[in-house]
């Protein structure tokens, strides 16, 4: 039996060591787009604060210790299609832009979800990395964390709106 499960963080993570846990002979494959898993963006705030100074205890994880757990894990391959009638994927590596396909006998779609951009002008701005003009942020993974303390070091920063206060 090969599974793959598309998406690696929070859910992603605990379905492949599930998986992998209760029947070790399964062939346990994920692909991720992102460069690394388990990222506790609910530390994002104690982070950008200060109370967390090391961002490395907001992880649980890593991609090679889930290889230690005879898990196959491929960071940085976004899967562009699925052949649902032929149980395929269309997967793009990311850093080579080499495209193949994989198949499977079980998947489990583990692709969580990404915050809104709102529809008020001047927000977007097409070629930056997450489609945002340069001085606004998203607060949802690790590179954007990193991103919002390097912005606020900056001497001329002196007032931050956040939208949306959940
Ligand atoms: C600032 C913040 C604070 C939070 N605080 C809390 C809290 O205190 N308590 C709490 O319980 N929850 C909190 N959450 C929510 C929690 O982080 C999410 O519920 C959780 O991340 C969901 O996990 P997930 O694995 O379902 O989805 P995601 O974390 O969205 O992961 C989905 C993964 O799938 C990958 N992916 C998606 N599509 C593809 C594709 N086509 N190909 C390859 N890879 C793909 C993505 O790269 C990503 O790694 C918070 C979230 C944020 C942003």
């Amino acid at each position: 039996m090969k599974v793959i499960v598309i998406g690696c963080n929070h859910a992603g993570t605990w379905a492949v060591k599930t998986l992998k846990a209760v029947d070790p002979s399964c062939q346990v494959v994920t692909y991720d787009r992102n460069d690394n898993i388990s990222f506790l963006a609910c530390g994002i705030a104690l982070w950008v604060g200060g109370v967390v100074k090391d961002p490395k205890g907001l992880f649980y994880a890593t991609p090679e210790s889930l290889k230690d757990e005879g898990i196959e894990v491929h960071m940085g391959h976004d899967v562009m299609k699925i052949d649902w009638a032929n149980k395929k994927l269309h997967v793009k590596d990311l850093k080579t832009g080499k495209e193949f396909e994989d198949n499977y006998d079980k998947l489990i779609l583990a692709s969580g979800s990404w915050p809104i951009t709102p529809p008020i002008e001047g927000l977007k701005q097409e070629g930056t990395a997450y489609g945002l003009k340069k001085g606004i942020f998203f607060s949802k993974l690790y590179q954007q964390g990193q991103e919002i303390i390097e912005e606020l070091k900056r001497p001329d920063v002196k007032k931050v709106m956040v939208v949306g206060a959940g």
